[in-house]
């Protein structure tokens, strides 16, 4: 019988071997730990929560609640033990950590189909379905046989992320579309300052308090073209005037001149609900982030389903490289899951290692892995993350920007706790709905 290698026993190689298993397919389940640590884990332990010890949201109305309701339905191993370990959080799912990994800990090394190997995988064998699963803190050697693979210019190290906005929330009584020097339509959102403007701006920029980084982290280094807003301002006033936030080219047609500086927005997803900052990639407290957005001529109430983060992390280019099975296009026997595949949180990597394991169990049963549709949020994320139209793919956590857009009366789209629980309804009748 055909075996399925899974490497990496974090939260999304624990989950889609646990799935796997229940299919009665047999995996090797590698984990480097504790031969070789990432730095960032601080036990030998299976699906370890590295940092925090909260999962976020468990309120339908919320897009990481809706995802974790998602993943109930279609049979999760890990969400079972969130409830085992479960400790009060007010309105967040929360977890004695130790109690959780141990469980899974546990569950795995007692399935009888599941043949754990504590070793770092240095090489694929790319003749064997495989889910590679290693996390964001993937061990170099395996990163190198990752490059090899998908090609140079696929495996990310670093994220450098701009904060992503819903379009919905921008004021076009002060923001505008256009390109600049009008080439190719009117494709960007404009919010445009005036000197008194730019000057508060910058003000905030500079005094607004910033992220350490982690000691595995430190000496990294950014791409010139890459540096975070706050190291560009830092060189002085006028360097972003010159830089990210040139006017130039840009008219504004209520003024007929170019304005003294302003701050471009890109479309971030097909449906052109999210708008990603351009050039605002930034490691600045989130709390900061919001008031500097919030000084922005047409940001004031403006809603961010992401903040700029820049942290180690590798990922690979999935819009290039993955179908939204999170099956490999180049080879069908690869699948990708996790913080890998250019998603973001504990939950998110979970439910991607469980659709990678639904997934890998129909390939091998002859069966075609399964495709969700945009409707449900683990859908929508993996549309998101192989959806091949970014101009620069960053990694992405669940939000209500990038669901199927829904017919509603204006009344009803205004109020936005019923709006996401229409959203939410339709996602689980739709996740119900498949045969899995
Ligand atoms: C420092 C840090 C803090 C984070 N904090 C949070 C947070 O608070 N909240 C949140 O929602 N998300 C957080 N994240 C993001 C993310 O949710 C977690 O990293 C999550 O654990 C990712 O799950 P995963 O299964 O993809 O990877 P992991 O859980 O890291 O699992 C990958 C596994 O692969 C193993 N491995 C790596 N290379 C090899 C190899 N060559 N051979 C065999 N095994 C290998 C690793 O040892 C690890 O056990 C954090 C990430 C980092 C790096």
């Amino acid at each position: 019988m055909e075996k399925v290698t899974v490497i990496g026993a974090g939260l999304a190689g624990s989950e889609a071997a646990l799935q796997i298993a229940e299919k009665g397919i047999l995996v090797d389940l590698y984990e480097m730990r504790p031969k070789k640590e990432t730095g960032a884990h601080k036990t030998d332990k299976f699906a370890e929560f590295v940092c925090s010890n909260s999962l976020g949201s468990y309120d339908i109305s919320n897009a990481s609640g809706l995802l974790k309701h998602e993943m109930q339905i279609l049979g999760s191993k890990l969400m079972e033990a969130v409830f085992e370990a479960q400790v009060p959080a007010g309105g967040a799912l929360a977890v004695d950590r130790e109690l959780f990994s141990q469980i899974i800990t546990e569950k795995i090394n007692s399935n009888p189909n599941i043949n754990v190997i504590r070793e770092e995988v240095t090489d694929i064998d790319f003749t064997k379905p495989t889910i590679i699963a290693s996390g964001p803190l993937t061990s170099e050697l395996l990163s190198e046989k990752i490059k090899e693979f998908l090609g140079e210019e696929y495996l990310h190290f670093f994220d450098a992320i701009a904060p992503i906005v819903e379009k919905e929330s921008v004021d076009f009584n002060k923001a505008f579309y256009l390109n600049r020097y009008n080439k190719g339509g009117a494709d960007y959102i404009n919010c445009p300052m005036n000197k008194a403007e730019y000057e508060r701006f910058y003000e905030i920029l500079i005094n607004s308090p910033k992220i350490e980084l982690k000691t595995f982290e430190k000496g990294a280094k950014f791409f010139e073209s890459c540096l975070p807003i706050e190291v560009l301002a830092s060189r002085g006033i006028d360097t972003l005037r010159f830089g990210p936030l040139k006017p130039i080219g840009l008219i504004d047609e209520r003024t007929g001149a170019e304005n003294y500086a302003v701050v471009q927005l890109r479309q971030d997803n097909k449906a052109a609900s999210l708008y990603n900052l351009v050039g605002f990639q930034t490691n600045l407290k989130w709390s900061a982030q919001k008031e500097l957005l919030k000084s922005i001529p047409g940001l004031e109430n403006v809603n961010i389903v992401r903040y700029g983060v820049m942290h180690r992390n590798t990922f690979i280019n999935s819009p290039k490289v993955l179908n939204p099975s999170l099956q490999c296009r180049k080879n069908p026997n690869i699948f990708f899951a996790g913080q890998i595949t250019g998603t973001e949180g504990y939950t998110e990597s979970i439910a991607s290692g469980l659709l990678a394991g639904i997934n890998i169990s129909r390939y091998i049963n002859g069966e075609n892995p399964i495709e969700l549709s945009s409707e449900t949020m683990l859908g929508a994320l993996t549309n998101y993350i192989t959806f091949e139209g970014h101009k620069s793919f960053q990694p992405i956590n669940s939000n209500w920007g990038i669901l199927a857009e829904i017919q509603l009366d204006k009344q009803t789209r205004k109020n936005k706790k019923l709006k996401n629980e229409i959203l939410a309804k339709r996602a689980l009748d739709t996740i119900k709905s498949y045969k899995i």
